[in-house]
């Protein structure tokens, strides 16, 4: 099996067909979790005016300590009419706008208040409590670069910043179609042979957490003209994931169907357990995925080799997934043809992430799938994992 693809060379060839999708202008409304196309620009300094940032009193840092007369009050939202002037202070809110004249605020609970004078015991440092004009960021910066994934913090930067609407990659259209005669949706009765159908809402909702729109058609039997007629309106959208019907059996159709429909394939099968007969191709900007129909193959598959291509047609500059380093609980054998993704339980411990292997790890196990949060790499090889030893994994969330 030395002619297998290994899990990185099959990503590259992912990554390297899929390119970003033209920008689009998206309101910050609708513009969560896009990725951002071109930089978004500043279009004020932030804070806009040099503000409070406590309730107290402006004050001029040379008139402290002393007693100061109150000349008026500033709430949030309206600038003092007048500047201050010597020997007076103006009481202010938080966010309010420091008038002319201070340069400093004394929290309201450091001055002893008397009519309409105020007491201030010890120095106000010039600048204590003033948030001055573009301090966090000047209008013209920048505030999100190309490729950021407009996570709430980032939404929020933009609002504060004056920017109503942002470039951003369209979203990837992606057609999910499940193959094979046995699939029946949840709900309905069973006949002799049947089973139901899992892996369409699997990789619907894995596409969706990914950024892409989905289309979930009406899965299709092994049957050579529904095949193509779901195919062919399938191919419409940038991104195609079927399950089933890529291995090498006789009812096995979608590979050749999709060539006769004119997708050139990239590669089929790599070295990975589960998912081995994993089928990429492409027809002119699609992306054409043929997944293996157990399940877990079918959610592994889509975290190594799918994820990425949805993330690199959005313009994420590094969209591989990203292993992070644990430790192994428990011996894991390793398979010498084929890196494996271990289905495991991730616990914190004073010693880091340890990851342990659920038992029920065949590619059907979809239920005991259930229960874990990461996927252990057992990279391939004739030996075997000690408990302790230094491990790579993925988390599934
Ligand atoms: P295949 O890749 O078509 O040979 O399917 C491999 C195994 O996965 C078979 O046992 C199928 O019944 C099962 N299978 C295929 N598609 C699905 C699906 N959408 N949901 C659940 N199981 C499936
Ligand atoms: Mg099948």
């Amino acid at each position: 099996m030395a002619d297998l693809l290994s899990i990185t060379e099959a990503q590259s060839l992912v990554v390297m067909h899929a390119r970003p999708l033209p920008p689009e202008t998206v309101s910050l409304e609708e513009a969560a979790g896009r990725v951002v196309a071109e930089p978004a620009v500043a279009v004020v300094d932030l804070p806009p005016f040099p503000s409070s940032a406590m309730d107290g009193y402006a004050v001029l840092s040379a008139d402290t300590p002393g007693r100061l007369r109150v000349s008026g009050r500033i709430p949030a939202g309206k600038p003092a009419d007048v500047s201050l002037g010597p020997g007076e202070a103006m009481g202010i809110a938080t966010g309010g706008v420091v008038p002319d004249g201070a340069d400093a605020v004394i929290p309201i609970e450091y001055v002893v208040e008397d009519d309409n004078d105020i007491e201030i015991a010890s120095v106000v440092e010039n600048g204590a409590n003033v948030r001055p004009r573009g301090g966090d960021i000047r209008a013209g910066e920048t505030v999100v670069e190309r490729g950021s994934a407009l996570t709430p913090a980032r939404l929020g930067a933009l609002a504060a910043a004056g920017i109503p609407e942002v470039r951003c990659t369209r979203r990837p259209r992606a057609a999910v179609l499940a193959t094979g005669t046995e699939l029946r949706r949840p709900g309905e009765e069973l006949a002799a042979g049947e089973i139901y159908e899992a892996n369409g809402l699997i990789l619907s909702a894995q596409l969706e957490a990914a950024g892409a729109a989905v289309e979930r058609l009406p899965a299709v039997g092994d049957d050579e003209g529904a095949l193509r007629a779901a195919l062919e309106a399938a191919l419409a959208a940038d991104i195609v994931v079927t399950s089933g019907g890529v291995s090498v059996g006789p009812h096995d159709l979608v590979r050749r169907v999709e060539g006769e429909l004119g997708v050139e394939e990239v590669f089929w099968r790599v070295a990975v357990k589960p998912g081995k007969p994993l089928a990429f191709g492409v027809r002119e900007g699609t992306l054409v995925f043929g997944l293996p129909g157990n399940p877990v193959s079918a959610l592994v598959s889509f975290e190594l080799f799918v994820k990425p291509a949805v993330r690199a047609l959005q313009g994420v500059p590094e969209p591989l997934p990203r292993f992070e380093r644990g430790r192994l609980v428990g011996t894991r054998r390793q398979n010498p043809e084929r890196d494996e993704l271990a289905r495991a339980r991730l616990r914190r411990s004073d010693d880091g992430a340890l990851l342990e292997p659920l038992s029920g790890q065949e590619s059907h196990m979809i239920a005991r799938s259930a229960g874990a949060d990461a996927l252990l790499l057992v990279p391939r090889g004739e030996g075997e994992l000690a408990d302790g030893d230094s491990v790579d994994y993925l988390r599934l969330d």
